[in-house]
């Protein structure tokens, strides 16, 4: 299959295309390579992909281009039979900011792919949303029969290009899903996120950071779950015109989370607290009922087996990683 994977160089669109080429499929990668974090971490999931390729699996094509320019997005959705849409400008925080930034890449990016999909016709359109989407909780887990009212810049762009999604399904007859992730982290994550906060800084001496008090509820899920959900994709179209959670059910306060990473890499240390963002999310926890019964999907990992799986490969590769975490 040819397959477009836009935001291919990023942290979860570099492992969905790794995961893609390794299977032997043909991808492009679609990224502008946006120095939104150190870019030579993209660097090297570039680097990884192309050496699947050159071992004999799929092939692997980067194009370094925005996904606002419609007309290089008409030419690449032209030539694919899947696309894989992951690319957006991330950051809950930062987007209060820069709210506009936010709806040019997020919205009107995802619309000219849209576009260019429902005009050439491909076999299915695959979107990254968020469940930023929710804001405050009116009850949890979130099922996707929850109120969608976010409450960041972040979450509002996500839901509209959402809700594109699935209106250009149910209007264009355009096979087309968003996935609503819930706080990925693995290999090769932004770094400006809690899971490689609290590892990097405590394998480097430093207090780790928590912000508010730590009784925030998150359901981090590692990137491996989120590739499988992707991955299923490929083979049914059950899931049509929907927005369906992805999350590993397995909640956890944050604040229990950084004890523990702590307690197991620099037990001497002590937690440093700093202020809340009013736009970051209080609790956040996925109900995955609806992706187990359309994609068949079932998180593999426990927190505590996905922390620890991150924390060996940190170890690997500490020697690049770590000095472009504390550049980030
Ligand atoms: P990331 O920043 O690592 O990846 C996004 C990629 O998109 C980057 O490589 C960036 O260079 C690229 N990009 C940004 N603007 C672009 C543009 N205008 N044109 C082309 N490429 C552009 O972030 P990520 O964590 O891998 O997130 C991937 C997707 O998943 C995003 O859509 C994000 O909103 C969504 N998501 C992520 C999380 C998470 O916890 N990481 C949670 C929910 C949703």
């Amino acid at each position: 299959m040819k397959i477009l994977v836009t935001g291919g160089a990023g942290f979860i669109g570099g492992h969905i295309a790794e995961r893609f080429v390794v299977d032997g499929h043909d991808v492009v990668a679609l990224d502008n390579l946006d120095p939104f974090y150190d870019v030579d971490i993209k660097r090297h999931t570039i680097e990884r992909c192309r050496e699947h390729a050159s071992s004999g699996d799929g092939r692997y094509e980067l194009v370094e281009g925005d996904v606002r320019d419609a007309d290089l997005v008409s030419e690449l959705v032209a030539d694919a039979d899947y696309v894989y849409h992951q690319a957006a400008q991330a950051g809950v925080r930062q987007s209060v900011e820069n709210p506009r930034k936010y709806d040019e890449v997020n919205v009107d990016g995802t619309l000219n792919l849209l576009d260019a999909a429902r005009e050439t016709g491909i076999e299915r359109f695959v979107m990254a949303s968020s469940s930023s989407v929710y804001g405050k909780p009116r009850y949890l887990p979130y099922d996707e029969e929850h109120p969608t009212t976010p409450v960041s810049p972040y979450g509002a762009s996500k839901l509209a290009a959402e809700r594109y999604v699935c209106a250009y399904s149910e209007v264009y007859d355009l096979s087309a899903v968003a996935l609503r992730y819930f706080t990925v982290y693995g290999p090769r994550m932004r770094p400006n996120m809690a899971i490689s906060n609290f590892v990097s800084r405590c394998l480097d001496g430093r207090s780790p950071v928590v912000y508010g008090d730590g009784s925030q509820t998150r359901d981090f899920t590692f990137v491996e779950d989120v590739v499988e959900a992707n991955v299923a994709l490929l083979d049914t179209d059950a899931a049509d015109g929907e927005a369906i959670n992805v999350g590993s059910t397995d909640n956890i306060e944050i604040e229990t989370l950084a004890e523990e990473i702590r307690d197991q890499l620099a037990p001497d240390l002590d937690l440093v607290y700093e202020d809340r963002h009013d736009a970051d999310a209080e609790h956040t926890h996925a109900s995955t009922e609806r992706a187990a019964e359309l994609l068949g999907y079932e998180p593999e990992y426990t927190i505590r087996e996905g922390v620890s799986a991150f924390i060996d490969w940190y170890r690997e590769n500490r020697e690049w990683y770590e000095p472009l975490v504390r550049n980030s």
